[in-house]
């Protein structure tokens, strides 16, 4: 239970249509008392259909907390969080395991592929999991995308890092979702892999309409994303469309990030 006094009646109850995915004071406390720790301090922040958001911040600051939050693998303690208009916190296990399989994508800094299945069967994998066929011509233009058509038959072990991670992002993309979620996904692979994933992540946006928010602490990372929002505290404390390496790497100093 929160403290905190009760919002006013004309607080936002409702996320924009624009947004893929939209926190409204989203408050996580973890532990309670001597020990209480405020991860995520009344965030409101809306991620839109289409565009690559980058968060970023020091080490404890929030993101990977807010990154779960908002991906439905872990629960607010106040506030509200949005996949599209559907609210998370109303949802059952159930109903939120549903949700996150059918509308949510994921890539990880492990890639977390599964060894012993081909690289076609992994970016299968989450469609066949709910029993659905998928849309052939997409994943068709999802696979020619990765560049891998003549790799789908190895298995994660045959293939580089950047070519498992790029089969990573495949299967997120592949049952179309309405938000994919990477953390860190380019902190395993060195910096020419990294600029690989990148475009392809980017190319994913541009190309294909799809809506990414990326946890990242590389301001050459966030550079590929149409906007950086940056955490402290578990508050957002800045936001800006456009960045470059050096702005980025401007806003992290003034943060004394
Ligand atoms: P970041 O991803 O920016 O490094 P996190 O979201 O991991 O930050 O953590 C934010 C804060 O919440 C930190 O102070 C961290 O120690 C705390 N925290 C994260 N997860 C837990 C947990 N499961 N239990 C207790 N505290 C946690």
């Amino acid at each position: 239970m929160s403290a905190e006094a009760p919002a006013p009646p004309d607080a936002p109850a409702a996320p924009p249509t624009h947004a893929a995915a939209t926190a409204l004071a989203a408050t996580k406390i973890y532990g309670s008392g001597d020990t209480e720790v405020r991860a995520l301090d009344a965030i409101d922040v809306e991620f839109r259909k289409g565009q690559f958001t980058a968060i970023m911040g020091p080490s404890g600051s929030g993101k990977s907390t807010l990154m779960h939050c908002m991906a439905g693998l872990d629960r607010v303690t106040d506030g509200k969080v949005f996949i599209g208009d559907t609210d998370m916190s109303e949802l059952s296990e159930r109903d939120l395991t549903l949700l996150r399989r059918d509308s949510v994508g994921f890539v990880f800094q492990a890639f977390n592929l599964i060894p012993t299945l081909t690289a076609h069967e992994n970016i299968m994998l989450p469609m066949d999991l709910a029993g659905r066929q998928g849309d052939g011509d997409w994943i068709d233009e999802v696979i020619g995308a990765t560049g891998l058509a003549d790799r789908l038959t190895h298995r994660p072990s045959e293939l580089s890092g950047g070519q498992q991670q790029r089969v990573a992002v495949a299967r997120a993309l592949a049952g179309k979702p309405q938000v994919i979620f990477a953390d860190e996904p380019t902190g395993n692979v060195d910096l020419n892999t990294g600029a690989e994933i990148l475009g392809f992540m980017r190319n994913a946006v541009e190309k294909m309409g799809q809506t990414i928010v990326m946890v990242t602490h590389d301001a050459v990372a966030a550079a590929y994303a149409d906007r950086a929002v940056f955490l402290v505290d578990g508050k957002i404390v800045d936001e800006f469309d456009g960045p470059t390496p050096e702005t980025i790497r401007t806003h992290m100093n003034e943060l004394g990030a």
